[in-house]
């Protein structure tokens, strides 16, 4: 039984909405109800565009085994005591990495749970070809670690949050919303888990605020029982792999409708392959489960990425639902595709001159034989030194000590390439490129 730190008190993921996918269309409503059209018209839209993709892969018979990758940018804001509960820096970066390791198993169907899909469900079981990775090249070509960190005082976020997308409101602006996908990591409370803004809702978003945000405690995946503070049950990382599915304009599985099934007035997710079903999953449900809307075999598709059940009972996408994915980022005139064919923004600049000056750490010789010097101002609130290889593996790491500035570092017994020094600031985190020759 894992112990929940006392920050977001306890949250019951029963019978509760895990996602704010309908508060936010709830909200658009609200806001002026004639919206109520708009949104009938966008969710009408995506759907013919999926169809009109999927019949035009099948026509030309297409197999098209090229894969896009989309860079993703993670925005932290959490309280110093938040960060500390998820592990401190290293903590946070380990979340950062396994969970881009998550959405590329998953989307991909790589994802070592497949074994779980039950047989009548194996042949509609999908998987992507979309890839992720940490952008490594900021909007202004200098490099990052495909994530930043700012600590803040403001303990919780409600719905919809937009504070935390701004930097001059607290937050953190968004990266260029065509070329990256925005993430926040954020505390929503005990409320929701995440929630998306995809670009079918810019009607009545501003571009800025495009992009997930999900609350830390489901953020990134566990790889050991020690792994400090996770909801229950939410510990896999498949709140984003949910969220991303939202981003490329799936709905809920179970089409948002309080119970009503499709052939009697409901709601359907508009997928032509995933069984009707009445209401949102809970839990970890055992195969197979009935309900009103699917009362034969082999009912619902609980284990479905776009249900509510625990991350433990979450294993696959459909087909159709790829295919609606695939009609918004392959085709040339899909609304996100500028965001999978800028796979250069995941390398890391080349050349130390492309490495903007707007660290306040020097680092040289550089390229160096092994011993390298870090040198800085006092006062810089300097945390720790840490220097990762291309694998994103740590193999050297220090404690700043107060006041220090100069910091005399010998590498000579790692193997030539290029590693990356990050000094970890209290506020930030900054990096420079290393070649040791
Ligand atoms: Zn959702």
């Amino acid at each position: 039984m894992m112990t929940l730190l006392g920050l977001c008190g306890v949250m019951n993921t029963q019978a509760q909405d895990k996602c704010g996918a309908q508060m936010i269309k709830d909200a658009i409503i609200a806001q002026n109800p004639s919206n109520a059209l708009l949104l009938k018209q966008q969710e009408e839209l995506i759907k013919q565009r999926a169809d009109a993709f999927q019949r035009e892969m099948e026509g030309v018979k297409m197999k098209t085994t090229s894969t896009v990758t989309v860079p993703v940018v993670f925005h932290i804001i959490l309280t110093a005591t938040q960060q500390t509960a998820l592990g401190g820096i290293s903590g946070i970066e380990e979340r950062v990495y396994n969970q881009i390791q998550v959405l590329n198993d998953d989307y991909a169907k790589l994802n070592a749970d497949t074994t779980f899909i039950p047989a009548p469900f194996k042949p509609v079981a999908g998987g992507s070809q979309i890839h992720f990775g940490l952008a490594h090249r900021k909007p202004d070509g200098s490099s990052t670690p495909g994530y930043e960190i700012r600590t803040t005082t403001t303990a919780s976020y409600s719905f919809p949050a937009s504070g935390a997308k701004y930097t001059n409101q607290g937050g953190l602006d968004a990266w260029d919303p065509s070329l990256y996908l925005n993430v926040w990591v954020i505390n929503l409370g005990s409320s929701i888990l995440g929630f998306t803004v995809p670009r079918s809702l810019l009607f009545s978003f501003p571009s800025q605020e495009l992009g997930v945000v999900i609350t830390h405690g489901a953020f990134g995946k566990r790889t050991a029982a020690t792994t400090p503070y996770f909801i229950n049950g939410i510990d896999k990382g498949r709140t984003l792999t949910h969220e991303v599915g939202h981003y490329f304009e799936l709905e809920h599985i179970w089409g948002d409708d309080n119970g009503l099934c499709p052939n009697n007035g409901g709601q359907d997710d508009g997928i032509a392959d995933t069984p009707p079903q009445a209401n949102s999953s809970s839990g970890v449900p055992v195969f197979p489960k009935y309900d009103a809307c699917s009362p034969t075999y082999p009912g619902i598709m609980f284990m479905n990425y776009m249900d509510y059940s625990n991350d433990t009972a979450l294993y696959m996408f459909t087909n159709d639902q790829v295919a609606r994915m695939h009609s918004n980022i392959l085709p040339v005139n899909a609304q996100d595709y500028t965001l999978g064919i800028h796979p250069e923004l995941l390398d890391w600049p080349t050349g130390v001159a492309n490495i903007k000056a707007d660290n306040n750490f020097l680092l040289y010789p550089n390229p160096s034989t092994g011993k390298v010097t870090i040198s800085l101002a006092a006062g810089t609130g300097l945390q720790q030194i840490e220097i990762v290889n291309l694998l994103g593996k740590t193999v050297f790491s220090t404690q700043a000590q107060n006041n220090q500035t100069n910091y005399n570092i010998d590498l000579s017994s790692l193997s030539r390439g290029m590693y990356v020094v990050r000094c970890v600031f209290k506020d930030r985190i900054q990096t420079q490129k290393l070649i040791v020759e």
